[in-house]
């Protein structure tokens, strides 16, 4: 009666330690957790060493990738990531600056 599964839209979604996203593949085209992972990174030593550094692998709806995904495949997003473009734009200059006042207050 519910064959719908085939045509689900949901996404897998892979996660730096810090929450952001870094790549995703349809279920529809990977339908295990480890199919995913194996195309995102087909190294088994370069997933054997996320998974010890905290990277996950989830399992989003069409909503939920909007949400948490979308921003940050379009650099949008405010996660603390490696990526020298956007640890350059704001974040670090900003935490800074607070800093410095509740310094000089005190
Ligand atoms: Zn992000």
């Amino acid at each position: 009666m519910t064959t719908r599964t085939r045509h689900t839209t949901d996404r897998w979604v892979r996660f730096d330690p810090a929450g952001c996203a870094h790549s995703s593949i349809y279920v529809a085209a990977a339908p295990l957790a480890e199919d995913a992972y194996k195309r995102a990174v087909p190294k088994l030593a370069d997933r054997r060493r996320e998974a010890n550094q905290g990277w996950t692998l989830e399992r989003l709806t069409k909503q939920q990738w909007r949400e948490r995904a979308m921003p940050c495949f379009k650099g949008t997003c405010s996660h603390p990531t490696g990526l020298p473009t956007r640890a350059a734009a704001g974040t670090t200059s900003l935490t800074g600056s607070t800093k410095e006042a509740t310094v000089g207050h005190a």
